[in-house]
């Protein structure tokens, strides 16, 4: 029985390379019924704001499962990210690209490394909440759950184990953000306690990165957070030599969508010289998710005899190493001659009995994880200019319920104290000054509404909570 796939050509290179895929995918005999829908340019212009329709939404609904070409990010007025539209709307979490040394086929800085980066794909900085504060002031806030970060660290541990990998490192910067990158390390340790056999470890991002960049073969699973995995994999694919090979997988609960890594090459579009590998290597996570890794294995060897035989396109072509510069569809033609063929040189594509990345039942805890609640406090931040003075907040708020105790401006005390640094908002905080060091909801509108009637121009508000006496504010 054939599993049914939507199939969406996107803009540029996409079709060119998206029609060598599927006549790869023909001859290796996968069980696919496909169903093409329209995405990207074409239909921005028709006026559907994420670059896909409504029969599109229907199609991926109904299959479940998306094998996509790259698209042009529209740059008019309104028009919304496609790729951030499909990963929010389907639930997709997880982002895994797996990037390999080709050597010494392909021309590579470094002999041996094989990483896979799972990176979170749901929360962070691209939730898009971001606000203009003050004429000089914006903001962008960044979210993370302790069930999000848990489910996409359980992921990485579980495509360890299914994958038979070793170690998994976490990145995060947790010395700075020490609430959300605190609670993403935390949900690493935690889980991590539920896989003994595999090592693992954390590294503050930035030395995290650079040691990636210059020792990849000491790394094997990484996972991050949103941000920090979407610039570490652009990294990890350009060291494989180069950006036309790696292929990703965005999984969710019940979805699942499979990319090439590149962009839509427009510079190169229709000329039949765009690289189909990383979009191939997509296909091959796909047959592997829907359980057809016999498949996955026969393309994928005959691709690797192919690069070997040293028949490349312009992007890999060297002359000391190549044989033969082929075109998009050339190279389809020869990897689907190497079909039923073996790597002589370069590791076969091994995958373990029943291996699926399908994972529906993969979940992070969402129990409350405190007893009581208590609010004790409110920062707020007003839009500040010369003129203002903390003395006259001071004077009103002193020996107030609840009392001003420090001032901030872009995170330093200004007050108590005499920094001279300022911008244009400071953030005051207020806290509980009573017996029960408790205060309301009311004693916050209060605060807000003797600020305003004193002049003073609030641009934002947060509460602070002790949970179970413990402070859920960094102080
Ligand atoms: P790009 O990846 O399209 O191109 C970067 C460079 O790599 C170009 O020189 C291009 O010719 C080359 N290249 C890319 N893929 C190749 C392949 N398969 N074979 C040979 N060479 C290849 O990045 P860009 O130029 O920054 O972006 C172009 C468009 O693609 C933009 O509109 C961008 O927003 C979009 N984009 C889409 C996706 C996606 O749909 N997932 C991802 C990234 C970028």
């Amino acid at each position: 029985m054939s599993t049914p796939i939507t199939v969406a050509y996107g803009d540029g290179i996409g079709p060119e390379i998206m029609e060598a895929v599927l006549s790869m995918l023909r001859e290796a005999e996968a069980k696919i019924s496909i169903d093409v829908i329209e995405i990207g340019e074409r239909v921005y212009n028709k006026e559907w704001s994420y670059g896909i329709s409504p029969s599109g939404w229907e199609s991926i609904e109904r299959t479940k499962v998306l094998l996509k070409s790259p698209t042009t990010t529209s740059q008019g007025k309104g028009h919304k990210s496609l790729n951030v539209a499909l990963r929010k709307s389907l639930g997709l979490y997880a982002n895994i690209r797996p990037c390999t040394s080709y050597h010494p086929v392909i021309e590579n800085k470094f002999d041996r490394f094989d990483i896979v980066v799972i990176r979170e794909n749901e929360e962070d900085v691209y939730t898009g909440i971001e606000h203009r504060l003050t004429g000089n002031s914006y903001q962008c806030t960044k979210i993370i759950t302790r069930s999000g970060s848990e489910k996409i660290c359980r992921y990485a541990f579980n495509y360890a184990k299914r994958h038979n990998r070793k170690k998994v490192t976490c990145l995060t910067k947790d010395n700075i953000m020490k609430m959300t990158d605190g609670i993403f390390h935390t949900a690493f340790d935690s889980i991590a306690k539920e896989y003994p056999d595999i090592k693992a470890e954390h590294y503050i991002v930035d030395i995290g990165m650079a040691r990636v960049a210059t020792e990849p073969e000491n790394f094997d699973v990484i996972v991050t957070e949103n941000l920090y995995g979407d610039i570490l994999s652009d990294i990890v694919a350009q060291t494989s030599g180069s950006v036309g090979l790696a292929g990703s997988s965005n999984i969710g609960s019940e979805y699942a969508m499979f990319e090439a890594v590149h962009g839509s090459a427009p510079n190169i579009a229709g000329k039949n010289i765009a690289n189909p590998s990383g979009l191939l290597n997509a296909a091959v996570h796909m047959l592997i998710y829907i359980g057809q890794a016999d498949v996955a294995k026969l393309v994928h060897d005959a691709w690797l005899k192919t690069l070997e035989d040293g028949i490349h396109t312009a992007d890999l072509y060297k002359e000391k190493k190549s044989k033969q510069k082929v075109g998009t569809k050339e190279f389809a033609e020869a990897v689907i001659d190497n079909i039923g063929k073996k790597p002589g040189i370069l590791p076969e594509l091994i995958i373990s009995n029943g291996v699926s990345s399908k994972i529906s039942k993969i979940q992070g805890n969402c129990e409350q994880d405190y007893k009581v609640r208590k609010l004790v406090g409110s920062d707020i931040t007003l839009a500040w200019d010369k003129s203002s003075n903390f003395n006259q907040i001071v004077k009103l708020f002193e020996s107030s319920n609840p009392k001003v105790i420090a001032i901030y401006s872009k995170g330093l005390a200004i007050w108590p104290g005499d920094s001279k640094s300022l911008s244009d908002q400071v953030t005051c905080r207020f806290i509980a000054n009573n017996e029960k060091k408790t205060i309301t909801n009311i004693d916050v509108n209060n605060l807000l509404i003797k600020l305003e009637r004193n002049s003073f121009d609030v641009v934002r508000m947060d509460k602070l909570y002790l949970y179970d006496e413990k402070e859920g504010f960094f102080s």
